[in-house]
């Protein structure tokens, strides 16, 4: 493989803010509009982790087409090898997980436990899809006229724009890169405006790890900008996206005016319901850990308990003395159990919910921001539950992103798996019972890509397909062996060495 520059080593500005700059043919190299942004620590916006460019579309045009540059020759790779970079990758992951965990906390505010985890997902997918470079597999399936041969391949579809969130920001991308590249396809990727610095490590480390000048090109910049460039151009072949339904939703129709190949991982409103005989403090952990963790802002989070009605009263004594004790910090601090909301946008955003909530439910807990000593200088947020909550309430049907815990009183199984069911998202879902039964009528009704059984709406792990159904998504599938499907056409091919004419459908009749 041709050798790439040396990682970026910053510019250190006059302030003593690194300078990180886009990657684009191997090369790090500052956006030709000459602007940058400022990336903040969310517990203390007084932290500035870096400065970065802010791209413009012709930024995204030198990036297409070193992609466009690079695209026959790896796709010539062979598959194993392209898998053996990806391995190279994933071994980088792992010995610089710390170092990637501490970034990632710093600059989007969970605690350091869960960034862990999310570089821990980033190295999973970067094995599972290394392995397979040596599988991928087609079919080979017998022909309906003798002495002919039937099977089908894959192949890259080309060059694959990489639009991802902040949330998840080195999972996320690394769902998408891993089987974008083991497949032959070369990317063009563009972070999330408050995360740039993640995805300046996990590309340096692509570099490191062998990948090709030109193979992935990174250019840091607004949604409006550099993401829209990506979606327009007519080069990018194949678009995976992760974000907001308004988001995807506008993406949907410029690429579908483009006829241009569309994955979309989108909002939820995840549910878990918990019924009479179910064992209550697993079930308080469960609701909590996926209420909570990530400080609400996972696609995943928990925001709906559905609870059968003889359980309502000792479940919400269970959560309320349990939210009561989290602890709201910094990430870094091993005393934290809960980290700041991204930005003050989205404090306001949850804010805006509390008063929705009151004429809606009963505030059993939280409800403000949180300001006390040093969360003065962060997004913070309690955590919020709500008792007494309707299933058709604004709360209990928005997304809020945020820790915001809506809990939902029902009859019965019955009325809890209508509830359940009626959002307009359906990425996860949970049951806590211990009836067997009833537990297999939940995996068979519930109208969602995910299903846990007493376990909370969280922890998926990257060997089997993710993704929601409704409007969370547009059918793709990330993880998994299906998630090559993004990123592949299907070629079925045909030999015939009979020597003679044969046709199908008439020959054999
Ligand atoms: P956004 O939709 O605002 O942003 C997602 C990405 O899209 C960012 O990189 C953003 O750039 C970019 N973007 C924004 N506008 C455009 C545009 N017009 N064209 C192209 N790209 C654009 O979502 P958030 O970052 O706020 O993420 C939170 C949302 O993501 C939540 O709703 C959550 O449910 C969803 N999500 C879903 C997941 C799933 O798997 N289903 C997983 C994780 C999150 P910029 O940052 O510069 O604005």
């Amino acid at each position: 493989m041709t050798e790439t520059t040396a990682p970026p080593r910053p510019d250190t500005a006059p302030s003593d803010v690194p300078t990180f700059r886009h990657f684009i043919a191997g090369e790090w190299m500052a956006s030709v509009g000459g602007r940058t942004f400022d990336s903040r620590n969310p517990a203390d916006s007084r932290d500035v982790v870096g400065r970065f460019q802010q791209g413009t579309a012709a930024d995204v045009a030198m990036a297409i087409k070193a992609a466009e540059t690079a695209l026959p020759m790896w796709k010539r790779t062979p598959a194993p090898k392209r898998g053996e970079i990806l391995y190279a990758f994933g071994a980088l992951m792992v010995q610089h997980k710390e170092r990637l965990a501490r970034a990632m906390t710093r600059e989007m505010g969970k605690v350091l436990a869960e960034a862990r985890g999310d570089v821990q997902e980033g190295i999973d997918i970067a094995f599972l899809m290394a392995g397979e470079g040596r599988r991928m597999a087609g079919e080979t399936v017998p022909s309906e006229l003798p002495d002919k041969w039937a099977m089908s391949i894959r192949q890259p579809i080309g060059i694959a724009g990489i639009i991802t969130p902040w949330n998840f920001p080195m999972a996320i991308p690394c769902w998408k890169i891993m089987p974008a590249l083991v497949t032959g396809n070369t990317v063009v990727f563009k972070p999330a405006s408050d995360t740039p610095h993640c995805a300046t490590l996990l590309v340096e480390l692509m570099a490191e790890a062998g990948v090709p000048p030109g193979v992935v090109n990174l250019v840091t910049g607004t949604g409006a900008e550099v993401g829209d460039a990506i979606v327009e151009s007519p080069d990018v072949n194949v678009i995976s996206f992760t974000g907001s339904s308004a988001t995807g939703k506008s993406i949907a129709v410029k690429a579908g005016g483009r006829l241009k190949r569309l994955s979309l991982e989108l909002g939820g409103k995840n549910g878990v319901v918990v019924l009479a005989d179910a064992d209550l403090e697993l079930a308080t952990d469960g609701i909590l850990w996926s209420a909570f963790g990530t400080t609400g802002q996972r696609c995943t989070a928990a925001s709906r308990v559905i609870v059968e009605q003889p359980a309502v009263e000792p479940l919400l004594q269970r959560l309320e003395s349990r939210a009561k004790r989290l602890r709201l910090g910094d990430g870094l601090l091993d005393s934290t159990d809960v980290g700041p909301l991204i930005n003050a946008a989205a404090v306001d955003k949850v804010d805006s919910y509390i008063d929705i909530g009151r004429s809606e439910g009963d505030l059993v807990t939280g409800g403000g921001r949180a300001r006390d000593g040093d969360l003065a200088h962060g997004n913070f947020f309690e955590p919020t539950i709500f008792a007494g909550v309707g299933p058709m309430d604004r709360i209990g049907q928005e997304e809020i992103f945020g820790p915001v815990l809506s809990v939902i009183p029902v009859a019965d199984y019955g009325a809890a798996m209508l509830a359940l069911n009626q959002t307009r998202y359906g990425l996860s879902s949970s049951i806590f019972t211990r009836d067997v039964n009833t537990a297999f009528r939940a995996m068979r009704d519930f109208e969602t890509g995910i299903v846990y059984v007493n376990a909370g709406t969280t922890g998926a792990e990257v060997h089997l397909p993710f993704g929601g159904w409704k409007e969370t998504g547009n059918g793709h599938r990330e993880a998994g062996h299906v998630a090559l499907d993004t990123y592949t056409e299907w070629k079925s091919i045909y030999v015939d060495f009979s020597g003679r004419l044969q046709r199908a459908q008439i020959d054999n009749q």
